[in-house]
Formats: C-alpha cells, sequence, structure tokens
C-alpha cells in the first residue's frame, strides 16, 4: 500500500472533502502504484487561492534578501535529498535515472539563483530633470499567482515558475500534472521546512478541469503561468485573459535540426538522436524533424539508424531510456506510426514496442524513424510527443529553411553546419524562440529566456532568466521632490 500526499495549504497538509485520490502508477511496472494525492474539488482549489490572497500582503513587505534565504535554504534541503527525489521522479514518470538527476539539479540551481535574484532586484535609479527630484522605479510583486504544470518535467517546471515568483514577493497556488505530482508536492516540504511563511505557497492536486479551471477564473488570482499542451494552453489563455488575469503560457513545439551538406554526418546523427530520443522524446523541446540535404542523406541516416538501435531500453532506474509517462502517451505514439506509414513515409528504425525482457509490461515504444516524409504529412506537421523522427530530404539551404518554418509550432530549432553564412541566415530567419547552431534542440540554460514563437507560446512574457522575473513583477515610477 502506498502513501497518500495531502494537498499544501495554509501551511498545513490537509485532506480533500471530495475524499477521493488519484492514483500514480510507475509506467515502467503499471502494476505498482507509486503514492496517491488529493483529487481536489473547486472547493479545495478556492481555499488555496483565499489562503495565498491572505498571505499576500505580509509576504511582499518581507524583504527581498529575507525572500532569498528561504528559497536558499529550499534549495538546499532540495539537494540533501536529491537522490530521493530523484527515485521519485524515475518511479512516477518513467525517465532514465540520469535525466532525472539532472532534472532534480537544476530544479535546486534555479532555487539557489532566484534566491540571489531576490536579493538583487528592487528597481532602477534614474538622473532626474530637476535638481530636487529623486526618480526611481521600485519593483513590486503582481499578486497572487496561479502556475499549472505538465508531467514531462515535473520539477524543472514547477521550480522555474515557482522560484521567480517568489523571488518577486508573489505568493503562489500551483496544480502540478496529475501524472507525476510528487516531486512538486517535496518543493512545497522543503520551503516549508525552510520557514516559508503559511499561505505563501499551496499545492493543489486534482483534475486541470476542476482545480486549473477555478484557478483561472478566481477573482483574487491575478496572473496565470501555465505550461502544457497547445490544446489547453489556448483555451487557458482565453479563459484568463477574459477573467483580466496576467497570463503567459508556453506550449508544444515541432522542432526542427537542419543537417547541412557541409555538415559531418555523423555529428548531426548524435545531435539528432540525443535531441529526439532523450527523454524518451517527451520533451518540449524534442527534435522530431530532422532536415537533411541530400548530399548527405544517407550517410546521415544510416548513423542515426545505427544510434536509434543500440539505446539500450528498459526501466528508467537501470536503463538508458525510460517508458512513456503512461499507456495513453504510447498508444498515441503508435497511432503516429501507423498513420505515418498511411501517408507513405518509410519505416526505417523502431516503430513498435521493443521485445527485450527488460519491457515486458510498462510503456516501452522503440525509438523510430522515417524517411521519406513530406512537409505536409502529419508526422512532420504534429506534436507527436513520443520518440520519433521524421527524415525530410531537402536539395538546398533556402528549402531546408521554408521546410524548417513550415509549422505552426515554433519552440527550439537547430542547424548543423560549417557555413557561417547559412547558419547565420538560419538565426535571423528560423521562427523559433530558441535557435541553436551545431547543437541539439534540447537544453536549456537557466540564465537565459526561454519561451516560443507562433503556437509554442502566448509570445506575451519570457521565462526562466532576468526576463523570467518580468512575469511577476509590475513597475511603480516614483517622483521624489524634495
Ligand atoms: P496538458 O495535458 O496540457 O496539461 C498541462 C497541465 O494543465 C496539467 O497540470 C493539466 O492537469 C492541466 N490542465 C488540463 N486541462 C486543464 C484545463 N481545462 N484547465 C486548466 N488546466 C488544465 O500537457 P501535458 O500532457 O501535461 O504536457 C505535455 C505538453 O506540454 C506537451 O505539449 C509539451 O510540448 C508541453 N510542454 C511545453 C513546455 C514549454 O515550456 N513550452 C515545456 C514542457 C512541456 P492534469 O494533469 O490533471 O490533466
Ligand atoms: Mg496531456
Amino acid at each position: 500500500m502506498s502513501d497518500t500526499t495531502r494537498n499544501y495549504v495554509s501551511g498545513q497538509w490537509i485532506e480533500s472533502a471530495t475524499g477521493e485520490t488519484i492514483e500514480v502508477e510507475n509506467p515502467a511496472r503499471p502494476s505498482e502504484v507509486v503514492a496517491r494525492y488529493q483529487d481536489s474539488s473547486t472547493e479545495d482549489a478556492t481555499e488555496g487561492v483565499e489562503a495565498a490572497a491572505d498571505a499576500a500582503d505580509d509576504w511582499a513587505a518581507t524583504p527581498g534578501p529575507e525572500r532569498g534565504r528561504i528559497l536558499r535554504e529550499a534549495a538546499t534541503l532540495l539537494a540533501e535529498r536529491k537522490d530521493e527525489l530523484t527515485d521519485l521522479l524515475v518511479a512516477e514518470e518513467g525517465k532514465a535515472n540520469a535525466e532525472a538527476g539532472g532534472e532534480v539539479q537544476r530544479a535546486i540551481d534555479i532555487f539557489y539563483h532566484f534566491a540571489v535574484k531576490a536579493a538583487e532586484r528592487g528597481g532602477t535609479v534614474k538622473n532626474p530633470s530637476s535638481p530636487n527630484q529623486n526618480l526611481y522605479t521600485i519593483e513590486e510583486p503582481v499578486g497572487v499567482a496561479a502556475l499549472i504544470t505538465p508531467w514531462n518535467y515535473p520539477i524543472a517546471i514547477p521550480a522555474w515558475k515557482l522560484a521567480p515568483a517568489l523571488a518577486a514577493g508573489n505568493t503562489v497556488v500551483l496544480k502540478p500534472a496529475s501524472a507525476a505530482p510528487g516531486v512538486a508536492m517535496e518543493i512545497a516540504r522543503a520551503l516549508d521546512e525552510a520557514g516559508l511563511p503559511d499561505g505563501v505557497l499551496n499545492v493543489v492536486t486534482g483534475s486541470g478541469s476542476v482545480v486549473g479551471t477555478e484557478f483561472i477564473e478566481h477573482d483574487a488570482v491575478d496572473a496565470v503561468s501555465f505550461t502544457g499542451s497547445s490544446e489547453v494552453g489556448e483555451m487557458v489563455y482565453d479563459q484568463a485573459t477574459d477573467s483580466g488575469k496576467r497570463v503567459q503560457t508556453e506550449l508544444g513545439g515541432k522542432n526542427p535540426t537542419i543537417v547541412a551538406d557541409s555538415a559531418d554526418p555523423a555529428e548531426a546523427a548524435d545531435l539528432v538522436a540525443s535531441g529526439a530520443f532523450g527523454v524518451t522524446g517527451q520533451a518540449c523541446t524534442a527534435c522530431s524533424r530532422a532536415i537533411v540535404h541530400e548530399d548527405v542523406l544517407d550517410e546521415f541516416v544510416a548513423e542515426l539508424v545505427d544510434r536509434a538501435e543500440s539505446i539500450d531500453i528498459g526501466p528508467g532506474d537501470e536503463h538508458e531510456m525510460g517508458p512513456q509517462v503512461s499507456e495513453s502517451e504510447l498508444e498515441s505514439t503508435l497511432d503516429y506510426v501507423e498513420v505515418a506509414e498511411a501517408e507513405g513515409a518509410t519505416l526505417v528504425s523502431g516503430g513498435g514496442i521493443p521485445e527485450s525482457s527488460a519491457v515486458e509490461s510498462g510503456y516501452f515504444v522503440e525509438p523510430t524513424v522515417f524517411t521519406d516524409v513530406d512537409s505536409e504529412m502529419r508526422i512532420a506537421q504534429e506534436e507527436v510527443f513520443g520518440p520519433l523522427v521524421a527524415v525530410i530530404a531537402v536539395s538546398d539551404f533556402d528549402e531546408a529553411l521554408a521546410v524548417a518554418n513550415d509549422v505552426e509550432y515554433g519552440l527550439a530549432a537547430s542547424i548543423v553546419t560549417d557555413d557561417h553564412t547559412e547558419a547565420n541566415r538560419f538565426v535571423r530567419e528560423a521562427e523559433s524562440g530558441v535557435v541553436k547552431v551545431n547543437d541539439k534542440t534540447t537544453g536549456l540554460e537557466l540564465h537565459v529566456p526561454f519561451g516560443g514563437f507562433k503556437r509554442s507560446s502566448s509570445e506575451t512574457w519570457r521565462e526562466q532568466g532576468d526576463e523570467g522575473l518580468d512575469f511577476y513583477t509590475i513597475e511603480k515610477t516614483v517622483y521624489d521632490n524634495y
């Protein structure tokens, strides 16, 4: 029998009045229930928002360095529990141990980073036009921030919203994804133990359409930050703006890597394989389109297939590539394999459930490569969210760029080339929030901004970096004459 985790509201761990729970199964061993969480009601969500509203004035008045001290202490507690958190992340979400450890470390680093920012930020002093005046800005918190997060980076994404929100003096209600809420609850535990005042953070688990909707619609919420699918995010954006809130949505991707004729096919295959198959392809920035010059096509495909077939698949605690998070995500990937074949693409690697004894019952899928893909095909247009890459052949750089931009999404894009002019045209002309030269599409630094173009983002505010604090901040301009 696994534990049942309670909601965290007003500094207390409380049960939902529904008496219902959500079971989280281990996607590598689905018969194993990892934990249970509250399947909360609208009333539970309201209680979370009210607690955040009650705590808002005191937290806003708490000096930045003191807010930073609490974030730093929480980071230290998370660091002390890194192995335990990594195991929980692997058990709930399924990614491989090394990937999960890296993600937990990222969350720790984010809290340390914004602990410093909490002390540093505050406003800007400007030269006044008259001699007896102080002219300056004061940065104030927006108020109550509602954060809604996806399962695929279940600790890093809550961290990269929560740390700047708290650093800037906002109080928070958080709804983590139902598929893997455990590590977000552990952030709450660390902040609680670090001395975060009651009500400053409230975490309510439960379905998005119940808890999320109440967060978005409640009058006391001032800002909504959502990361997840474009389908849900666009609805959330409309709901939140209709109710007058500041809103940021970071959504899906269909990320390309261009392989130019000057590229080393082996190096390009390393970058595409890592971007496409890392974290089982379940990254918003995963490479799902390799746009390859015909002169290097055959060699590149051979190298890519070689990498796909050498990946060790099995439970993430012992293998290189873990399962998909759920049966429905696995089925969605397998459906795209059928769709691609029906549309005339050629399956050159994977496409099914692996046979090895390590993968008997979990939601495992083979790394999959399709060639003969046209840009109009569904696997070249729609986010698959599994380890599947579509190889699209092109005959020159202009065609490569046109294909790269020929999607509704624009999150991350990369090029592998030795041609500096091509690289620079790509940087300027790629319709994408992140562009990389001689790199994979995945992997982000925490001290630079992140966000998408087109359907990948509301394009309102950026996350991470100093820009990540702007969403949680409102500026007041002071003209002080003496
Ligand atoms: P999702 O299905 O859109 O869910 C995201 C969050 O929204 C979950 O907490 C979900 O709750 C909640 N939700 C669902 N319906 C809602 C509603 N009607 N109102 C309010 N909230 C609602 O996304 P996911 O499957 O968790 O994550 C995968 C997606 O996230 C992919 O599309 C990926 O590209 C995207 N993503 C984007 C970024 C980025 O920064 N651009 C980063 C990571 C992932 P439940 O869990 O209870 O359903
Ligand atoms: Mg989903």
